[in-house]
């Protein structure tokens, strides 16, 4: 492609009338010395000098700014050709400089999201293989301790057979919730935004988690009834999700013939916040403000008899951050946690 030349005369100009007026007064100190004085030689010897120094120091200027600084520019432009290309090139050396700091600076930005990507690609897969270690290794366990000969014992081979099926079952969600997170983290999804009724939305749920949460006797309902439906503007399937989420965290550390109460109340002209509250084991203030980061959770240790993939709210964050929505926690251990996130308010069926 050829560059254009954006010319700049100013430092010729400069140069050329410094330099016609030293020549000036270098004749002008001649003919004194000579005694043959003449102000008309002078004044026409400084704007013939002046031309003369201008138009050598504007060539010389633009074979130099050819050469070098097209290369600069060609070098430069290898890089980042989608930002130079389109522009004509400066033979003014501030514009000059000025551009390559700007280059050198959006390179530097550019380096350090690298550099945090880096990191974050780093602790994600340390995260995914550490968490598929665990249930790997048991289910590898069970089935090497079968081949041993524990195969033959009928009893016993039908209870590992299950218990590495449950690990089977836990590496499946662990690489679902990855596949989902890292849909949504990538940006791989569009929102398919719909009007629903946001209390039919939670009474399916109920239903789908009720055999989970009579396991632990846990009641699970709204907190008053709702006649009317309440219209909100969202992504059906994705605030499902986060709905599921949210219930299933309070049937998981919520305490055995307890209670999980669901509220939707108007918040402001446009908003409606759903809360979920439970009275299970809490959560300690400590470990709030990590709560909703990839793979966080509250019980470190590997004896947790409860736990999912420790993504399940991290998912919830990113499915409200992408509407636009606000989620809220808050908790105290040994009282309970309630979990409340808004949504867009719609006006009827048709909004
Ligand atoms: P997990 O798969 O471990 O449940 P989550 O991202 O869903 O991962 O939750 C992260 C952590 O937050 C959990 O390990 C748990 O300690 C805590 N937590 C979430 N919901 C509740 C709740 N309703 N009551 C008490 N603790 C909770």
């Amino acid at each position: 492609m050829a560059i254009q030349l954006k010319k700049s005369y100013k430092f010729a100009l400069r140069s050329s009338f410094f330099i016609a007026l030293a020549l000036t007064a270098l004749l002008t100190g001649i003919l004194f010395f000579l005694k043959k004085f003449d102000l008309g030689i002078v004044l026409l010897f400084f704007p013939l000098s002046f031309l003369g120094s201008f138009l050598i120091v504007q060539a010389r200027i633009e074979r130099f700014i050819y050469r070098r600084v097209k290369k600069i520019y060609d070098d430069v432009s290898l890089l980042e050709s989608s930002s130079f290309s389109n522009r004509p090139i400066t033979t003014d050396m501030k514009t000059l400089t000025e551009e390559i700091e700007k280059f050198a600076q959006d390179k530097k930005v550019e380096i350090d999201t690298l550099k945090i990507r880096e990191e974050y690609r780093r602790d994600f897969l340390g995260n995914v293989s550490h968490e598929l270690k665990t249930p790997l290794f048991t289910v590898q366990g069970y089935i090497l301790t079968l081949l041993d000969g524990a195969i033959n014992d009928k009893k016993v081979r039908e209870k590992y057979l299950e218990r590495a099926n449950k690990g089977v079952e836990r590496l499946i969600y662990i690489v679902k919730d990855l596949d989902f997170i890292t849909k949504l983290e990538v940006g791989d999804f569009n929102l398919k935004k719909e009007v629903f009724d946001i209390v039919e939305l939670i009474e399916n749920v109920f239903d789908l988690l009720e055999m989970r949460a009579a396991k632990k006797n846990i009641s699970m309902g709204f907190d008053t009834t709702y006649d009317t439906p309440i219209y909100v503007l969202g992504d059906r399937e994705k605030i499902q999700q986060v709905v599921t989420n949210l219930l299933v965290n309070s049937i998981k550390y919520g305490y055995q013939d307890g209670t999980t109460e669901v509220s939707v109340e108007n918040l402001i002209k446009n908003k409606v916040i759903v809360r979920v509250t439970d009275n299970g084991e809490g959560i300690s203030k400590e470990h709030i403000p990590r709560l909703f980061e990839r793979f966080y959770r509250v019980d470190q240790s590997g004896s947790r008899k409860e736990g999912g993939s420790g993504l399940g709210l991290a998912i919830v964050k990113h499915i409200m951050e992408a509407h636009g929505e606000k989620i809220y926690v808050e908790s105290e251990e040994g009282v309970g946690s309630e979990f409340s996130f808004t949504l867009e308010k719609a006006e009827n069926k048709e909004a």
